[in-house]
């Protein structure tokens, strides 16, 4: 196709800003009435959606939003994924009044008999035996290296260029010009230079990654077995089983962090998927029904040298009954065996929609899909790790996909592409309006 119009894309930009600012105006108030709130919002990614302030929430269920200008939308963010299970699915919901209310006890610092069919399910799904929790993924990932590096009594973390991990300082890196390790933008307040704690290395590139355990002081590879925060980027056939072999052979601790890929990817994550097993898991997210909670697996080889007591794990909230009974919840009665078969269905019919908008329309992209989760990258090639990803982004198409969807009733995370995550709620005619707003948006784009 011929190259984009940067006029007309200018041109649609503003006059989608304008029709945004015009249905949320409500919201727009709020924010600018925020002044206590650090960036106006609780959270400074709040801030970060790409209509300059964000929605405020009036109430959410199932895959619907609505917002306190009474605008309804269907939700394909998902609390990045965190949602999958629906808004307050009705299990979940009532499992949580039970425990909050009939039974009562939330922070009695006491196990609860969920715990253990909730560790015992995530042994039947991940094929990892043993499970701790915590209270978000971020905690998660912080606690896995520690144990990896007690374990192996080496100091330094690997991790991918421009991965994420949460707030995880070890793992904010990037891969300079010469395949050194940089700081990753975005961290506050390292307490060292990222190149002290951590080695990097490039996904789907395996040469890279034994160049970097060549160095003999990496005690753990921390990485997502597919990319989620790219759009998404799959391994390269036989890339997860290359790696697998080389952590085994220097004798370093792998960590899969499934905390997306471990709820959309299917049934059992991306153990399950692409069958390579790690010597950890981490998770979080969905895991407990949209309700805050992580969970950390480790073999049993792993966990017996931490389980003399040499490190103990600690979190006021970690494991709590009311996170507990929502996670058994969900994974017994909302985000079942059977769930996943439905989704695997509604995103082959989502794929199957904006492939054909893209040969309809000669559109430079392509879709990428994982069971529950996908993407259109607008690209002319293949995206294999973060150095091609950059190389393609357009901001301003991007930008201009957030606020098309927006205006059609439609929520997708932004900076991202044309992204969609699914929930067991979603149906057919769910995701038709979005192969509609997206074949609106190629339309005008391309016209
Ligand atoms: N790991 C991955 C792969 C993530 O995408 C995220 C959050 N987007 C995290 C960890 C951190 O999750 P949380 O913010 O819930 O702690």
């Amino acid at each position: 196709m011929a190259p984009i119009d940067r006029q007309r894309l200018a041109d649609l930009l503003e006059a989608e800003r304008v029709r945004h600012r015009d249905r949320t105006s409500l919201s727009k108030a709020e924010f600018d009435a925020a002044d206590h709130l650090f960036g106006r919002v609780p959270m400074t990614w709040m801030n970060k959606w790409s209509g300059g302030y964000p929605l405020y929430l009036a109430g959410a269920h199932g895959n619907r939003i609505t917002d306190v200008d009474g605008n309804e939308y269907v939700d394909f963010a998902l609390g990045d994924t965190a949602a999958m299970a629906g808004h307050s699915p009705e299990p979940t919901v009532a499992a949580v009044t039970e425990r909050i209310g009939v039974k009562g006890g939330v922070t009695t610092m006491m196990p609860s008999d969920d715990a253990e069919w909730v560790a015992a399910e995530l042994t039947r799904r991940f094929g990892i035996s043993q499970w701790s929790f915590s209270l978000s993924a971020t905690d998660a990932n912080r606690w896995a290296l520690r144990i990896a590096r007690l374990v192996t009594g080496r100091p330094k973390v690997m991790a991918f260029s421009y991965c994420y991990h949460g707030s995880v300082d070890e793992t904010f890196v990037i891969m300079g010009p010469n395949g050194e390790t940089e700081p990753r933008g975005g961290n506050v307040g390292p307490s060292v230079h990222v190149s002290q704690t951590s080695r990097v290395a490039e996904f789907n590139d395996i040469a890279s990654v034994e160049r970097a355990l060549a160095h003999g002081d990496v005690a753990v590879l921390v990485m997502e077995p597919a990319l989620t925060n790219i759009g998404i980027v799959l391994p390269e056939p036989g890339f997860l089983e290359d790696v697998r072999a080389l952590t085994k052979k220097h004798g370093i601790v792998l960590i899969f962090d499934e905390v997306k890929t471990g709820i959309c990817t299917a049934r059992g994550g991306a153990v399950e998927r692409w069958g390579v097993v790690p010597d950890m898991e981490t998770l979080g997210k969905a895991i407990a029904g949209g309700t805050p909670c992580g969970a950390i697996g480790g073999t049993e080889e792993i966990m017996a040298k931490v389980n003399d007591g040499t490190v103990f794990q600690v979190g006021t909230y970690s494991g709590n009954p009311l996170s507990m009974a929502a996670a058994r919840a969900s994974w017994e009665q909302v985000m079942t065996d059977e769930a996943y078969a439905r989704l695997n269905a509604l995103n082959d019919r989502i794929i199957a929609g904006c492939d054909a908008v893209c040969a309809k329309h000669d559109f430079p992209g392509y879709t990428v899909g994982i069971s529950s989760k996908g993407c259109v990258n607008f690209a002319s090639g293949k995206i294999t790790d973060y150095e091609s990803f950059i190389k393609e982004q357009d901001a301003d198409l991007v930008a201009l996909a957030w606020l098309y969807n927006i205006n059609r009733g439609l929520i997708i995370a932004p900076g991202r592409e044309e992204e969609w995550t699914l929930s067991i709620t979603h149906t057919d005619a769910d995701v038709d309006l979005f192969v509609d707003a997206f074949e609106e948006l190629v339309r005008d784009v391309t016209a």
